[in-house]
């Protein structure tokens, strides 16, 4: 109602509603045109999306699930079983940007989760904002969604109801809250790290909210590490995972504080790696549907809920692991009782889907084993190893003096996700210019063992026929952005440390197939076999909020999975 509150004359009012009541057009409490038909529309719409979770796990891990949770999404929505990522890198920030903005890295600018800045001389985080403060004061990080290129469905929301709508990104990653819920967010939270409770920046406002300080408040992170981190369900569920321990033994006990705490991992570390996250997340995300009044009225409501937890305990455990296989049945148990809360609050009118930013291959060396070729190069690929490349590939195509002093300038600026930046400086001083460079770089005879692809971007943008490696780099390349050279490794190679067991960001399969799951007001139940892209999130969500999919977006509403009323 209030467009009409600017009218002084109380009688005229009086007089509009009722004749608007009579045409039956605008229900009494309707505070935006949409919300018209308040018996059908909906309340809410939960984006609930996994970091790092692989398609397959909905199906490997079902007998350990109970009903209420991922199996009653499952059998009771519309799943997808082919949903591909389809650009590189397969990682968090550009993962999150793409499943609210419906674009690729092309069309959002989140080319990884961090990038070389030239303009800036310097690393840069996607979610970085210099002129943002963390809130409360003193919180570890601060951020804003200011290197966004493109508008997301939260804010298509925001604008059609003129800000009515409320939009909230949560998780335990500033980049995952901050990138899903947009520009015009009414806000985004996420862990801080210094204490372990959640934080905003004053990009959203200057003081938290009551109910999230209350929340903070009521959950102390000491208070979890007491315990260990044991397995959830009886010792014959994790059979077939890769662990260490005997199977007839407790598959594995993660102390999260004391001696027993690996090394690396005491502390707040340690909880964050555990299923405390998990339970600290959902209450959040709770506490904020009640605060918020998320789903009580006509006008619809959007949360991005992002659970991290599944990353971190991947990474370090990997994909075949039991711990993988516990923490997926315990956010199974949350996702229950969350949906029971939803339930209760908001009734038959609220959407969920389920999703996540990207999937992983095993990296342990026993998966590796199992999957790469033979005789393939298989494993990490360190910065060194990068650098090295690239020095021998320029100095062997241009003739460089022989053998380089000890101290010559590398030609590499920075290496990035799936692209790396060339230094103009160093490359004059052997003569070669940065094009000369990014071309022999990329001369498939030049390719180190371990490379796949290396493609200057305009070979990837001047129109030829591409493969589909090649285009899922075209799709992660941003101009101004990107670095002069795009590239990706071969099949379970992957760049960074030596030690991971699970790992992505990669154009293969492994990486880029995650879960699509659509559940609640406006689906369709079914399986749908078809291929669809993580792009085809925002639109499908824009087209159950009755509202134009967001500016830059380049997929499809899902109208196959959809039952909407009539008169959409
Ligand atoms: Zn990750």
């Amino acid at each position: 109602m209030k467009r009409l509150e600017i009218m002084t004359n109380l009688g005229a009012v009086a007089l509009l509603t009722a004749a608007l009541a009579m045409a039956g057009a605008i229900p009494a409490g309707a505070d935006y045109p949409g919300a018209a038909r308040p018996d059908v529309g909906p309340r809410l719409v939960v984006v609930l999306v996994h970091d790092q979770f692989r398609a397959d796990y909905l199906e490997r891990f079902r007998p350990c699930f109970g009903g209420g949770g991922f199996v009653r999404l499952i059998d009771g929505g519309a799943r997808f079983t082919q949903c591909h990522i389809p650009y590189v890198p397969t990682t968090t920030g550009p993962g999150h940007a793409t499943l609210a903005t419906g674009a690729a890295p092309d069309g959002h600018g989140i080319v990884g989760n961090d990038w070389f800045d030239r303009a800036e001389g310097a690393q840069v985080a996607c979610d970085e904002d210099g002129r943002t403060q963390p809130v409360p004061q003193g919180a570890a990080r601060s951020g804003s969604p200011v290197r966004l290129r493109a508008q997301t469905v939260g804010d298509g929301l925001r604008g059609a109801t003129l800000g009515a709508g409320k939009v909230l990104g949560i998780s335990e990653k500033p980049r995952a809250a901050i990138l899903s819920a947009g520009h015009r967010a009414t806000a985004a939270y996420w862990l801080d790290e210094k204490t372990g409770l959640m934080q905003t920046s004053s990009y959203y406002m200057e003081q938290l909210p009551a109910w999230a300080a209350a929340a903070n408040a009521a959950r102390r992170p000491e208070a979890a590490a007491a315990t260990p981190w044991t397995p959830l369900l009886p010792a014959r569920a994790y059979r077939g995972t890769d662990a260490a321990a005997a199977l007839d033994e407790p598959a594995f006990s993660h102390a999260l504080r004391g001696p027993g705490a690996p090394r690396g991992t005491e502390g707040l570390n340690a909880l964050t790696q555990s299923p405390w996250a998990l339970a600290r997340l959902y209450d959040f995300a709770r506490q904020a549907v009640i605060g918020e009044r998320l789903g009580e009225d006509d006008t619809p409501d959007l949360l991005f809920l992002s659970v991290s937890v599944t990353d971190r305990v991947g990474h370090r455990f990997g994909p075949n692991s039991p711990e993988v296989l516990d923490l997926a049945a315990r956010a199974d148990r949350e996702l229950a009782r969350f949906l029971d809360f939803l339930d209760a609050r908001v009734g038959g009118r609220y959407t969920v889907v389920l999703c996540a930013d990207h999937a992983a291959g095993d990296m342990s060396s026993r998966g590796r084993g199992w999957a790469s070729a033979s005789g393939d190069s298989a494993g990490a690929v360190t910065d060194s190893a990068f650098r090295a490349w690239v020095d021998g590939t320029v100095r062997d195509a241009f003739g460089g003096p022989g053998q380089p002093a000890a101290a010559a300038p590398s030609f590499l600026a920075g290496l990035g996700d799936a692209t790396l930046w060339l230094d103009p400086a160093a490359l004059a001083t052997a003569g070669v210019t940065p094009a000369q460079a990014a071309a022999a770089l990329s001369d498939p005879a030049r390719a180190a063992p371990w490379l796949a692809a290396a493609r200057t971007p305009e070979q990837l943008t001047r129109g030829g026929a591409l493969s589909p490696v090649e285009e899922r780099l075209r799709r992660g390349y941003y101009p101004g952005r990107s670095g002069d050279v795009m590239w990706a490794l071969r099949p379970y190679c992957y760049a960074g440390g030596a030690d991971a067991h699970g790992e992505h960001g990669s154009p293969y399969p492994y990486d880029t197939h995650v879960p699509l799951v659509l559940y609640g007001w406006g689906v369709r139940t079914g399986v749908y076999r078809q291929s669809v892209s993580t792009t085809d999130v925002a639109p499908t969500v824009a087209e159950i909020l009755g509202i134009d999919a967001p500016a830059q977006c380049e997929g499809r509403a899902l109208g196959e999975a959809l039952r909407l009323p009539a008169w959409r």
